[in-house]
């Protein structure tokens, strides 16, 4: 990901969007997390996502007008000032996007670590059960039999 700069990966969507994770089998869905039902591509993070409207106003308050797809590459070529803000606005967004990647990857690492302690308790569980019953009813047995002879 690091050869990739921040505003390459808004320009190509290759990086981490969910479009192109998902591709890869590296994210279980390839929709946004906050819009329902809309595919996660960087065009759509860049200038559609409502997680992203903070980012979006600075930068079109920098280029003098709504930050668009079609006009991006022109808007933050044409002076020194656009294109620091273009490169904090894609900074900031990918800098986001991995933190939520990072969080998705943590939480699912936890519920399968809670998945494998479930089943090595349901396992042991299952061991000492086939265990138990039976040298307690031998015990019950002999003791039952101990009382009746006597
Ligand atoms: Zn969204």
């Amino acid at each position: 990901m690091a050869i990739w700069t921040t505003i390459t990966q808004i320009l190509t969507g290759l990086g981490c969007f969910l479009e192109y994770l998902h591709r890869f089998q590296l994210a279980d869905s390839p929709f946004c997390p906050s819009c329902s039902n809309t595919v996660e591509s960087a065009e759509y993070v860049a200038f559609h996502c409502r997680r992203f409207c903070e980012e979006r106003a600075i930068l079109a308050k920098a280029f003098e007008h709504p930050p668009s797809h079609a006009r991006f590459v022109q808007d933050m070529c044409s002076t020194i000032t656009k294109w620091d803000a273009a490169k904090t606005f894609a900074a900031t967004v990918v800098t986001k996007l991995n933190r939520v990647d990072w969080e998705r990857k943590a939480q699912k690492r936890e519920q399968q670590l809670l998945l494998q302690q479930q089943q090595r308790q349901q396992q042991y569980r299952r061991q000492t059960q086939t265990l138990e019953p039976n040298t307690h009813n031998s015990t019950e047995l002999k003791t039952r039999q101990s009382l009746s002879k006597a």
